[in-house]
């Protein structure tokens, strides 16, 4: 299987080259986000729960997020692999992705990380909040808590794959067309 993590920061792109990397490669989309908006739109208690902080700019607490991936992992069997967009965001949420996986006979491929600069990363995701109505997008402050949530919490992530030898850097900036090119450059080499 070829389960590659999408990784970087919001508003690094990850969603609009998961796009392209499924079709490519017929892998299975696992955002973490997307399952989330899903259960709000859906007002479930898990939904309900989960806006709370998503609406802050905050990670929503482990053990709510990785209750919801084994479960997608048992419904696609069959898939040649996933592209996990937005997860892991937490060590504890890698290890036990890790874990769900070897469980599986499987494990991660890599990790790509895209790197875009601070100042672009608010452009894209304001400019985004115009198609998106995503609340979490439109206010500079609640922006500026994820970016820095990704730093404290989720980049820890990197040292975690970079110890297996999973870690994988890619240039953020350019077209999507470019940026897609860089990736699948580095996903044929693996
Ligand atoms: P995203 O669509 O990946 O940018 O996620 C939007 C928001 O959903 C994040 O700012 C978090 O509040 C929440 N979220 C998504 N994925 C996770 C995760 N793996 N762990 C914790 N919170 C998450």
């Amino acid at each position: 299987m070829l389960n590659l993590i999408l990784f970087g920061p919001p508003g690094a792109g990850k969603g609009t080259q998961s796009e392209r990397l499924i079709d490519k490669y017929q892998l299975v989309h696992l955002s973490t986000g997307d399952i989330l908006r899903g259960e709000i739109k859906a007002q479930t208690p898990l939904g309900i729960e989960a806006k709370k902080y998503i609406d802050k700019g905050e990670l929503v607490p482990d053990k709510v997020v990785i209750g919801m991936i084994g479960e997608k992992l048992d419904h696609n069997k069959m898939a040649k692999g996933f592209i996990f967009d937005g997860f892991p965001r937490t060590t504890t949420q890698a290890k036990v992705l890790d874990l769900l996986l070897a469980e599986r006979q499987t494990s991660i491929s890599a990790l790509v990380a895209l790197e875009v600069e601070h100042e672009e990363l608010i452009k894209r995701i304001l400019h985004r909040a115009k198609s998106s109505g995503r609340t979490d997008d439109a206010d500079r402050n609640i922006i500026e808590n994820r970016i820095k949530v990704y730093h404290n919490e989720t980049s820890p992530v990197i040292a975690h794959y970079s110890r297996q030898n999973k870690f994988i850097a890619v240039h953020g900036l350019g077209t999507i067309d470019e940026i897609f090119e860089r990736l699948t450059a580095a996903i044929d080499r693996l």
